[in-house]
């Protein structure tokens, strides 16, 4: 073996690929260790909302390491946790009144599939069935797989996947085919319908309206089939609200978030239930509790992070500077919107997206890799999604930093 013994995540290795080595990271840029910087036009993964080791943060962090570090959640439990599971219920619709902590994203779907699973169980009745709309990305774990969509990502692990039930992406003009579908699933008595509200992130950066957000939610409640919202990238302003589900006036049955609930600084994630779901799982009899832990559950540190980005949402111009970075993302996209190579320009809140006309490659674009090591080489982190190119940076990005980023995507295609 050469070089380093990281094996990365979503990399192939033998592309032997520059991987920088980061030392620093302040507001929206990322300092190498040899001085090179770059602009993080993708928010790290998505994560990073306030900016990169915002200072408030990073103090919680500080004094919560120097007071207790990690406890075990299962009959235990600390001051952080308590006060962000209060937190999280103020902040979010009433009906939502548990808070089930976990990692990742995909562990907090994983948690909101078997508490649906176990919600129908407890209630005695026959309901296994998820429903999932295509072109869904929810995780990697095998649960998330396989209530995502089928692709390369997965090709390998497809034999451990299990069956669900799909819609079609509501495309512009297609949306009744999509409701349509949703309604004859659920009248098969599913146990739930899984979503990712208003952007499908993974997925290319597919946009659907609110009201079909809405109607969708309508369907399930008629059929008495659980909502279940993964708002793991949506979440924490990113599609302009708090939620994406508030721009619909939806209230899931099961919310699902992570990446910004820690400002993205460390890993944490939570599902959110109503009290129905809480109330199936609550008897006498041991062999009806929720039977799900991973060690670091509601991590002290991890929380204390959190309640200081809730603090931050609280006292700092948050949703402003939203609403400044979703105009300038829209001026932005208009003038990109010129170029021979561009098509389907949308914005979602402070997500800006477009395709590249006529570079039908799929995932595997060379698009990807060649926009990707262009912005490497000049200062910013981009990492399109095959031929989807989408701009996702932390609110705190300037106007000045924005438009180098714009600069460089403009190059990268000039020199296509
Ligand atoms: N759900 C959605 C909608 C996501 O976009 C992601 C990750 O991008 C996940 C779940 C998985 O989150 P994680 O990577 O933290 O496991």
């Amino acid at each position: 073996m050469t070089g380093s013994p990281v094996w990365h995540p979503f990399t192939q290795h033998g592309l032997g690929e520059d991987i920088p080595l980061i030392a620093r990271g302040d507001g929206a840029v990322l300092h190498g260790a040899d001085g090179r910087q770059w602009i993080d036009a993708i928010s790290s993964w998505w994560v990073t909302t306030h900016g990169h080791a915002h200072p408030r943060i990073m103090a919680a962090i500080r004094e919560q390491s120097e007071k207790l570090d990690q406890i075990i959640f299962a009959g235990w439990t600390h001051e952080p946790a308590e006060e962000l599971a209060r937190g999280l219920i103020e902040i979010t619709p009433e009906p939502l009144t548990r808070v089930f902590f976990s990692d990742s994203g995909s562990t907090a779907v994983e948690v909101a599939l078997k508490m649906a699973l176990g919600y129908w169980h407890n209630r005695k009745q026959d309901r296994h069935k998820i429903i999932v709309m295509e072109h869904s990305y929810h995780g990697d774990t095998i649960g998330a797989m396989s209530v995502g969509a089928r692709g390369v990502f997965n090709r390998p692990y497809a034999p451990l996947l299990f069956d669900v039930t799909s819609v079609p992406f509501p495309a512009a003009g297609a949306e009744q085919a999509t409701l349509d579908a949703l309604d004859a699933a659920c009248r098969d008595g599913a146990a739930a319908f899984i979503v990712e509200p208003l952007v499908l992130g993974a997925g290319g950066m597919l946009m659907y309206s609110p009201a079909l957000l809405a109607q969708m939610a309508a369907i399930c409640a008629v059929h008495n089939v659980l909502f279940i919202a993964d708002e793991v990238m949506t979440g924490w302003g990113r599609t302009g609200t708090m939620l994406a589900c508030d721009q619909a006036g939806v209230v899931p049955d099961i919310l699902c978030l992570s990446k910004g609930l820690t400002g993205g600084s460390v890993p944490l994630a939570v599902t959110l239930a109503r009290e129905k779901i809480f109330a199936a799982h609550l008897s006498q009899d041991r062999a009806d509790c929720f039977f799900h832990s991973s060690s670091y559950t509601a991590n002290p540190i991890a929380c204390a992070a959190a309640n200081a980005n809730l603090a931050i949402w609280r006292d700092e111009p948050v949703q402003a500077r939203i609403d400044a970075l979703a105009a300038a993302q829209a001026e932005h996209l208009a003038a990109i919107a010129g170029n021979p190579l561009v098509t389907q320009t949308r914005r979602c809140g402070t997500i800006a997206a477009f395709d590249l006309a006529d570079k039908a490659d799929g995932y595997l674009s060379n698009w990807a890799v060649h926009i990707g090591a262009w912005g490497r080489a000049n200062g910013v982190l981009i990492r399109p999604l095959g031929n989807t190119v989408y701009v996702m940076p932390p609110y705190c990005i300037t106007p000045d930093q924005l438009g180098d980023v714009y600069r460089v995507v403009r190059e990268s295609l000039d020199r296509s």
